[in-house]
């Protein structure tokens, strides 16, 4: 993969050049010392089942028009973020430095350890919870889950619903994860960790 320059996708102060870059003023920092060493898949979708606009963005940016439908009234004053979201045609935009704790899992944990949010890294897919996902959309994850394992101490990957079980259901059981598993440049040694 290369980018406009020639040069290959690389990381500047936890910000990835493969990614579009728009910046969410919702993060903070990480605790001191925390190995950042999970990624939590989301999916998303505003409203619920519309693909391609520009809801997702402004959620995100604070920019969002609460009152323009009636699921936004639902979830007025959210303030939320991931660190990316993947397209339905693999185009990957960046929100949050790696290095930021982003706002994504919300009350959660992963083998006993609280608070998702401050060691793991948000990628938000745009899909429908328990809907199917596109294979440009695994073909971009998998290209980001190498970027990432190059730069943190990756562990595992899972899911929103695995770390918040009970109260989450996304990405849901349309989420292939076999076919993230198998699909040709999968990270070795980054287990799926639900
Ligand atoms: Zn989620």
């Amino acid at each position: 993969m290369t980018g406009a320059g020639g040069s290959s996708p690389r990381w500047q102060r936890g910000w990835w050049t493969g990614a579009q870059r728009i910046r969410s003023p919702n993060h903070g920092p990480r605790p001191v010392g925390a190995a950042i060493d999970l990624v939590v898949l989301h999916s998303i979708s505003l409203p619920p089942g519309a693909f391609g606009g520009d809801e997702i963005v402004r959620l995100f940016t604070n920019q969002l028009d609460w009152s323009a439908h009636p699921y936004f009234e639902t979830i007025r004053g959210l303030q939320v973020s991931a660190h990316f979201l993947v397209r339905r045609g693999g185009h990957t935009l960046q929100f949050v430095s790696t290095d930021r704790r982003a706002w994504h899992a919300g009350t959660s944990a992963w083998q006993g350890r609280p608070n998702c949010n401050d060691y793991s890294i948000g990628i938000e897919l745009e899909g429908l919870e328990g809907g199917t996902f596109e294979p440009a959309q695994y073909g971009a994850l998998v290209a980001l889950l190498r970027a990432l394992a190059r730069r943190h101490p990756l562990q595992a990957v899972t899911g929103h619903e695995h770390v918040a079980p009970g109260r989450k259901q996304d990405p849901g059981p349309g989420f292939d994860w076999q076919a993230l598993l198998a699909w040709p440049g999968y990270p070795v040694g980054l287990l799926p960790g639900h």
